[in-house]
This record gives C-alpha cells, sequence and structure tokens, in this order.
C-alpha cells in the first residue's frame, strides 16, 4: 500500500528497525550518513537499497529538510555503492519511489539501485 510522502515520520517502520538493529539485513555498506543492503525482494541480479540514517519519509521530506552535510553525505554514499558494488562500468539504474503514484511502499527514503543486466528504455506503464 503505498504511503503519504508528507506523513509525520513513523520510527516503527521497517527501515528504522533496519537502522537499530532489530531486524537483520544483509549489509554491503555503512557510513555517518547511510546504510546500504540488499533488498529482501530482488528485481535484477543486484538490488541495493541506500538509506539516509536520519529520520526522513520520502525524497520530499529529505530534499526540503535535510541539512546540506546530510544531503552531501547521502549522496555521496548511494555513489561509494555503486561503486563498491561494481556497478559503474557496466552501468546500472537508481531510482527513489515517492508517495502514492511513485508506489512508494516502505515511508523511510530509500534509493534503489539495479544492476548486473541491461535495463531497457524508460516508456510510461
Ligand atoms: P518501495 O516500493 O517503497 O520503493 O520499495 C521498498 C522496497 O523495500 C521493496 O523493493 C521491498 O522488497 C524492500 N523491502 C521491504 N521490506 C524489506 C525488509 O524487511 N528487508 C529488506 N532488505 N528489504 C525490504
Amino acid at each position: 500500500m503505498p504511503i503519504d510522502p508528507r506523513a509525520p515520520y513513523d520510527p516503527n517502520n521497517i527501515f528504522a528497525k533496519i537502522l537499530r538493529g532489530e531486524i537483520p539485513c544483509k549489509k554491503v555498506y555503512e557510513d555517518n550518513f547511510a546504510l546500504a543492503f540488499h533488498d529482501i525482494n530482488p528485481q535484477a541480479p543486484v538490488h541495493l537499497l541506500v538509506i539516509p540514517k536520519g529520520a526522513y519519509v520520502s525524497w520530499d521530506d529529505f530534499s526540503e529538510k535535510a541539512p546540506a552535510e546530510e544531503i552531501a553525505g547521502f549522496i555521496r554514499a548511494v555513489g561509494q555503492v555503486a561503486r563498491e558494488a561494481g556497478l559503474v562500468d557496466p552501468g546500472y539504474r537508481m531510482l527513489a519511489n515517492v508517495g502514492g503514484h511513485g508506489h512508494q511502499e516502505v515511508p523511510h527514503l530509500h534509493v534503489h539501485l539495479f544492476g548486473g543486466r541491461q535495463f531497457y528504455a524508460m516508456v510510461p506503464q
């Protein structure tokens, strides 16, 4: 069920629990600003999620409210995760779903990194 990207942050969402270590994840990267792990239901040979450590519901929330240091740190982390996963040379796709039309399901900002195969040109479904 898509979430409301402007709703107050819910500290009991699944990614908040992963950040607190209450639920396990297959971690690939962590720094002061971000945590990255394998998606539980991969849609490509490589499907990673990168999440900020701060409490932000969505890209909308993050881009409006996060301090510049957190934005820079998170964006650098996304790039670093892709490099460490070997995705840069073959290429990859990154995606952040936002709200209802974007079909965002988890109300903590996450960037999907997809790789390991050729993706098709973007076309509206
Ligand atoms: P969204 O539709 O919100 O952009 O994507 C949420 C993603 O989170 C989905 O790809 C889903 O498979 C993934 N996901 C949901 N619950 C868990 C979980 O408990 N662990 C991990 N690793 N991924 C999850």
